[in-house]
């Protein structure tokens, strides 16, 4: 599943290929077509998102997607005079001057008023990638429940946008247990948490994938701080973005094996649906 670095990344490149000229909107699908038509010829102003949530501003309309499992909505340059034929359950195609967009699999994808958006927004916690976000109240709703850390990290409404890498990932960077309990959560380890989420996302974003090893992360950050990583943020357009970095990670997809730091193999376990990775080992504080 997409997690929250890929949509602020897809709302960036939307902005980037259509931002305030007109777009053509069709449905080749024709699951979309009406409303497809109330956008078509209209000027594409601002996409955003919250957490998993994308929003564009086209004319006097909002489109609501939400990507779910399986949906994609890459953004890819024109390199004839038009666009090829649309491949497979294509539900949206944007199509502007340089790039064209194909929405497919989506779990949302519709046109909602100014009303609807306020509340998909406020019904979600904290995002890290917004400036504005504020971290207080994911750690309100944390401490009020008896839930593990491991299973609270996937819940939109305490935190927007994490999904089961960065959630692994994070919690062994700062070695906790994944079973801790919210009420027993101290509140410095949620800060730890926060703060790590808010510096890791953004590399997600400009590398168009999940950075995690101290190693990678290191390398990203010199990257972004060299003024290297602009050319690599805009060149991520395509049916396949690719990925910059190797593949690595510390605990995803990594039961049985052993952990790097402490030699302990790790486990993995469903917890809120989806699969925990963790290493029982170093994992311990609460
Ligand atoms: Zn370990």
């Amino acid at each position: 599943m997409p997690e929250g670095h890929t949509i602020h990344a897809l709302a960036d490149r939307l902005t980037r290929a259509f931002g305030d000229s007109p777009v053509t909107a069709t449905s080749p699908q024709g699951r979309f077509t009406a409303d497809a038509a109330l956008l078509d010829g209209r000027v594409l102003e601002d996409a955003a998102a919250a957490g998993k949530h994308l929003f564009v501003d086209i004319g006097d309309r909002i489109l609501h997607v939400h990507l779910g499992l399986i949906g994609t909505f890459p953004v890819i340059p024109i390199t004839d005079d038009k666009p090829p034929d649309p491949v497979g359950t294509v539900r949206l195609r944007l199509v502007g001057q340089e790039h064209y967009a194909d929405l497919r699999g989506p779990m949302v994808c519709a046109l909602i008023d100014l009303d609807t958006r306020e509340a998909i927004r406020s019904a979600l916690g904290p995002d890290p990638l917004d400036p504005a976000a504020d971290p207080g109240v994911a750690l309100m709703r944390i401490r009020r429940t008896r839930r593990g850390i491991g299973a609270l990290l996937l819940d939109q409404a305490v935190v927007a946008g994490i999904g089961n890498v960065y959630r692994c990932e994070v919690l062994h960077r700062h070695r906790i247990d994944p079973f801790a309990a919210g009420t027993e959560l101290t509140e410095e380890l949620w800060w730890t948490i926060w703060a790590d989420l808010v510096r890791l996302l953004p590399l997600g974003v400009a590398f168009g994938q999940i950075l995690t090893l101290a190693e990678q992360v290191r390398e990203a950050e010199q990257l972004v701080a060299d003024g290297r990583a602009g050319p690599i943020t805009r060149s991520l357009t395509g049916e396949r973005l690719g990925d910059y970095f190797e593949r690595r990670f510390a605990t995803y997809q990594r039961a049985g094996e052993p952990c790097h730091r402490c030699g302990t193999i790790l486990r993995g376990e469903k917890v809120s649906g989806r699969r925990l990775y963790w290493c029982p080992g170093c994992q311990t504080r609460h």
